[in-house]
């Protein structure tokens, strides 16, 4: 279970400008809730307040009915999907999704259970002996991914994950998120200029513009701007 609730969220940098200007937001259970608008408009500044690695200037956010603010990034239990992605060369797919587990020393037999069901999950079962080095970039793209959901977060965040994709790859990985969402039954978080990515995998879509949300509807009772 996973819901977040964010309060009166303001955003002001060192500099003085405003980039989030009192954003009110509830994040439900198993949403796939996507951050759309144009360049600047304060999409990721709100996601890294969110992940803790932006501090909140004024309002609240809370996880599960906890107030989180002063909570470190890895205390809050989000895992961030970056778009740069880094598998270890010398570790097999096993070993890669394996690593973070090991780190928090997670049982073995925990571990190994997490690694065959995102295996299965994410088609990859069949390349866990293998190494980086013999896998497709989509493979490894999926390694990566389940390096991820092995840790069970309560909820992902992802940032223009699939934005340094050719155009392929982009809509093979747009089908594959959505299964993902659908069989782990995941809350995200996705943010996205992309309007195609926005209408493809939101479950509800919140629109912003100049640091405010300015609507926020289900992918078919949305209007966007040109
Ligand atoms: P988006 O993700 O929608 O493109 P951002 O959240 O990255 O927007 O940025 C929102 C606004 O805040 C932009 O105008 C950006 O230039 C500004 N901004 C981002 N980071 C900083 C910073 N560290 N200091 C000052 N301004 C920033
Ligand atoms: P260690 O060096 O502590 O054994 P490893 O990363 O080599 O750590 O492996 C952790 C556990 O996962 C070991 O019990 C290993 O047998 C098991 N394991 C590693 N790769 C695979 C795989 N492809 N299939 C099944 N089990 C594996």
């Amino acid at each position: 279970m996973a819901s977040l609730s964010l309060v009166n969220v303001c955003k002001t940098y060192k500099n003085g400008f405003e980039a989030v200007k009192d954003v009110n937001l509830d994040i439900r259970d198993k949403e796939f809730l996507i951050l759309v608008g144009p360049s600047g408009c304060g999409k990721s500044t709100t996601l890294r307040m969110i992940a803790g690695l932006e501090d909140i200037s004024s309002g609240q956010l809370w996880i599960d009915g906890q107030l989180v603010n002063m909570l470190e990034p890895k205390n809050r239990d989000l895992s961030m999907v970056f778009q740069n992605y880094a598998l270890y060369p010398h570790m097999t797919v096993y070993q890669n999704m394996a690593f973070g587990l090991k780190v928090r020393k997670t049982p073995k037999e925990e571990i190994d259970r997490r690694v065959r069901q995102a295996a299965k999950i994410l088609d990859i079962a069949h390349l866990l002996d293998r190494k980086p080095h013999a896998l497709s970039g989509g493979q490894k793209q999926r390694v990566a991914i389940g390096s991820v959901i092995v840790r069970e977060p309560k909820a992902y965040l992802m940032d223009e994950p699939l934005s340094n994709l050719d155009a392929k790859l982009r809509s093979q990985m747009r089908v594959e998120l959505s299964k993902l969402h659908r069989e782990l039954g995941a809350t995200v978080i996705y943010v996205t200029h992309d309007q195609v990515e926005a209408m493809t995998l939101g479950t509800r879509i919140v629109v912003m513009r100049s640091g405010k949300i300015q609507q926020a509807a289900a992918p078919g009772d949305l209007y966007l701007n040109p």
